[in-house]
């Protein structure tokens, strides 16, 4: 496929927006976007918010914004599928000529958005937020999030792009792609790095949850970084035959002290270092065996085939049937 060049104008743009147990924040991402949106002059807009199972107040509240307001489309799923689940089915429910990912706290603030609309008249077809600077989140979140972006790029996809989450302006043509991605376990941004076309980042500072807790706590966050990682690369289970080799080497030395201890009398010594080698090689195998069946796993997600996620309901949208759930528009 050729890349595009040159400029464009855009007239329709998706926003599609994650929603999971917001009831707090939703009210201030209502007023924000009511008073953000008339600044898009001539650009006509749909917001796509994905009820993620919520098990507060959001989709009452999100009813009642799509009452009388056609531009406001809700997605409801029948149980939590999870945030990358959440986007995959914005994704699939917009149809804009371009697509916004937002969080519904707003951390990822609406300033940038102009710049990501000039970017995309630009010719770019992913215009990706990029943060310089993190407020309000703790040193761990900060760190965690830097080791983890390092260590993406430099074993699993040097194309990712660091400090980089979902909020981003993606063309229809990118968004098609990944809709037509039929893989399970979905690490999106890596998707959309490794879907290619011109990308480019726009700068900006991430603003604070003002209202709220993060959804993301250290396990889901753990659970999300090894997700990302094993499907996107086999470089843990290529680690696990390194590793393999080196303690096999080792093995083969003690194998030879030990035939050189027992040539020279000296065989009753030692057991410390045995059971310190039989932990060791026990510990290797029980690792090997996880990480091996971690991608046993993954397969066996895939292969099943099931829904990405289900859509319990829908307001100002009309509702696949389960043929095209996954992609409204048959695509
Ligand atoms: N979210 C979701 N499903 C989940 C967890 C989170 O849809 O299982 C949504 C959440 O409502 C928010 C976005 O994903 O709009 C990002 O979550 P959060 O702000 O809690 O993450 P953080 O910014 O702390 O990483
Ligand atoms: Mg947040």
């Amino acid at each position: 496929m050729s890349q595009t060049s040159g400029s464009r104008t855009l007239s329709f743009l998706s926003f599609v927006i994650p929603v999971y147990n917001e009831q707090a924040t939703l009210p201030f991402l209502r007023e924000q976007l009511e008073t953000w949106l008339p600044t898009l002059g001539d650009v006509r807009y749909e917001i796509v918010l994905v009820d993620d199972g919520s098990s507060d107040n959001s989709f009452a509240f999100l009813t009642d914004w799509a009452n009388n307001h056609p531009e406001i489309k809700v997605v409801s799923f029948s149980r939590n599928f999870g945030h990358q689940a959440a986007v995959t089915a914005g994704l699939a429910y917009a149809s804009g000529e371009a697509v916004v990912i937002l969080d519904a706290d707003l951390q990822d603030p609406l300033s940038a958005v102009p710049d990501m609309i000039r970017r995309y008249e630009e010719g770019y077809d992913v215009v990706y937020g990029q943060r310089i600077a993190r407020q309000g989140e703790t040193t761990f979140k900060k760190a965690t999030a830097w080791v983890f972006y390092r260590l993406m790029q430099k074993c699993v996809y040097k194309d990712l792009p660091k400090d980089t989450g979902d909020f981003r302006l993606v063309s229809r043509r990118v968004v098609d792609i990944v809709n037509a991605m039929p893989e399970a376990h979905r690490f999106l941004r890596g998707m959309f790095a490794w879907v290619g076309f011109r990308h480019i980042a726009v700068p900006y500072v991430r603003d604070e949850r003002r209202f709220g807790e993060t959804k993301y706590p250290f396990s889901k966050m753990l659970r999300f970084a090894w997700q990302a990682i094993t499907s996107f690369s086999a470089l843990p289970i290529r680690l696990v035959c390194f590793w393999g080799a080196l303690v096999a080497c080792f093995g083969f030395l003690i194998c030879l002290y030990a035939l050189y201890s027992w040539c020279v009398g000296d065989t009753v010594q030692g057991w410390t270092s045995l059971m310190g080698l039989i932990a060791m090689l026990g510990g290797s195998c029980i690792l090997a065996i996880g990480i091996v069946g971690e991608y046993v796993g993954n397969i066996f997600e895939e292969v099943k085939m099931r829904p990405k996620y289900l859509v319990e309901k829908c307001l100002n949208i009309s509702q696949p049937d389960m043929e095209t759930k996954q992609s409204p528009h048959g695509r």
